[in-house]
């Protein structure tokens, strides 16, 4: 069995019966133990797993699968709630949190036959753009990453102190996700995109990552960072298998009452992609001063090859894209303060041995259970939610968020779709990403994809060239509201154009794999 070959034609070979759920999960099992080091998983499930694994293939022999991801071994962030399996947010705070129900969107996979293997690593509480702010220590890029030379040990710890500094960041806050994807330890994995979690690891370890409409998928059991924009992600490795899981997981919900059901909930996507005519949008404030030039390069030969298929590339503006971040670093507070009040010692979570006062007790507590970065964005939204504060920061923002949303409906009366980079850089080492704060990195490398979250708009992040150090470059597509489907066409469209080199991770992986 290649494990590398994608989810349908996996799907195919399960029901022809070249292979079973069970040998299936066995393979991405081994593999989540072999590449431990990269510290993707954080907590893992497989002997409920090998159970599902069993039902789900009694199912598909029989002729009565439920669905083409029924036996599919899937992966979903830690801050999505699962029933009865710990769900840390990758905080200390939740360290050892148990929900008592399961989000709707993990729930809906399951219903279709999905088998969970684990729960993936993330910054704490999804905040930071490199997955290197978790209590379980940092998650590893797979891209150049030492294999032979890693002590694979499965050790880890609250306190890992991180010795070596030389492996690529695997980007964040999805960064576990990603990295079960491209590794193959899962076929599909759920992230959560708030200003970008889902495209940009995606966009730096090789995989596609899709951010839906907001509103089209339910965010009932997905631990809240900013609700106005949270969405749940999907990372795959192919844009198909990322259609094929929307499709799974889409469509109204009565527990999340901004989710809404489309007519036509299949996304299934031609083979044929004709896109004679197609009006492709360059934002020009996507210009940045620090973009690199391999990644401008990379924008420039994807706009060509829509040209010269016959689209039409215009230069189209979004004004406001340069207020995005602060506007965002606002309204993310605000909201943060807000649902981070729930966590006070009290009802449930970590609770500090500092018993003096109820006031000292919550303290403590909240001191003790949230890093640093969650301290200072609460500290940052109870500001701005001072009365003396409120219209100055909070209805500003609100404002700049409104005006941020009118250029994409703006531009999106212009143009069909718009291309732009996924990012301004391929991945960091882990020594270059930590001469800088959380902060910093979100100002730096969400510029691209924070402004879609404001707007609620669909985008996806395709693997597309190869930096000439040899790490992904992604490219961002970004639709209007409610055109997933066009999204995932257009960049299956391009997917099959640039033929990313998927290949050069696989074989890398399979040679350590097998001690080569
Ligand atoms: N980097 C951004 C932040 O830290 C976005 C994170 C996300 O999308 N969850 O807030």
């Amino acid at each position: 069995m290649d494990i590398n070959i994608l989810l349908l034609e996996l799907a195919k070979e399960l029901r022809s019966g070249e292979v079973s759920v069970s040998e299936l999960c066995n393979r991405c099992k081994e593999r989540a133990s072999k590449l431990n080091s990269l510290n993707a998983l954080v907590t893992t499930t497989f002997e409920q797993a090998e159970k599902h694994a069993l039902e789900s293939n009694q199912r598909i022999q029989s002729g009565n699968a439920r669905h083409i991801l029924d036996g599919i071994p899937f992966a979903v962030k830690d801050n999505f709630s699962t029933k009865g399996i710990r769900t840390t947010c990758a905080s200390k705070i939740l360290q050892n949190y148990i929900p008592a129900y399961t989000a709707t969107v993990v729930e809906k996979l399951e219903e279709c036959g999905a088998i969970l293997m684990g729960k993936a690593n993330l910054d704490e509480f999804a905040m930071g753009s490199g997955c290197t702010d978790s209590i379980f220590g940092p998650t590893r890029n797979p891209w150049l990453y030492p294999y032979k030379e890693r002590e694979v040990t499965g050790q880890r710890s609250d306190t890992q102190e991180v010795q070596d500094t030389d492996w690529f960041i695997s980007g964040g806050s999805s960064g576990g996700s990603a990295v079960a994807v491209a590794t193959g330890m899962v076929l599909g994995a759920l992230g959560s995109d708030t200003g970008g979690s889902t495209r940009m690891p995606a966009s730096i370890c090789g995989v596609v990552g899709l951010k839906p409409t907001y509103g089209l998928s339910s965010r009932h059991g997905l631990i809240p960072l900013v609700n106005s924009v949270d969405v749940p992600g999907v990372l795959s490795k192919t844009v198909d298998d990322a259609a094929v899981i929307l499709g799974a997981m889409c469509g109204a919900d009565p527990l999340d009452s901004t989710t809404v059901s489309l007519p036509d909930q299949s996304f299934q996507l031609p083979d044929e992609i004709d896109i004679k005519g197609l009006k492709v949008g360059i934002p020009q404030e996507y210009h940045s001063p620090r973009l690199e030039e391999e990644v401008l390069q990379s924008w420039s030969k994807a706009a060509d090859l829509f040209e010269n298929a016959g689209a039409k590339v215009i230069p189209v503006s979004l004004p406001h894209t340069q207020y995005s971040i602060a506007c965002y670093s606002v309204l993310c507070a605000v909201e943060v303060a807000s649902n981070m009040a729930r966590y006070d010692g009290i009802e449930f979570g970590h609770r500090s041995q500092d018993h003096s006062s109820t006031e000292a007790l919550y303290a403590a507590s909240r001191h003790e259970g949230f890093n640093q970065v969650v301290r200072g964005r609460i500290f940052a939204g109870n500001f701005f939610l001072l009365r003396r504060n409120y219209k100055e920061f909070f209805q500003h923002a609100q404002k700049l968020r409104r005006l941020i949303t009118r250029d994409f409906n703006e531009a999106f009366q212009e143009v069909d779709i718009l291309l732009t980079p996924t990012t301004e850089c391929e991945s960091l080492t882990y020594a270059e990403y930590r001469q800088e704060d959380n902060r910093t990195h979100c100002e730096t490398l969400d510029v691209y994809t924070q402004p879609s979250n404001l707007a609620g708009v669909p985008a996806l992040s395709l693997p597309s060239y190869l930096s000439s150090k040899g790490l992904p470059i992604g490219l961002q597509m970004i639709a209007p509201c409610f055109q997933d489907k066009k999204l995932l066409t257009v960049a299956k469209w391009l997917e099959q154009q640039v033929a990313f080199p998927m290949n050069i991770l696989h074989s890398q992986i399979e040679s350590f794999l097998l001690g080569r």
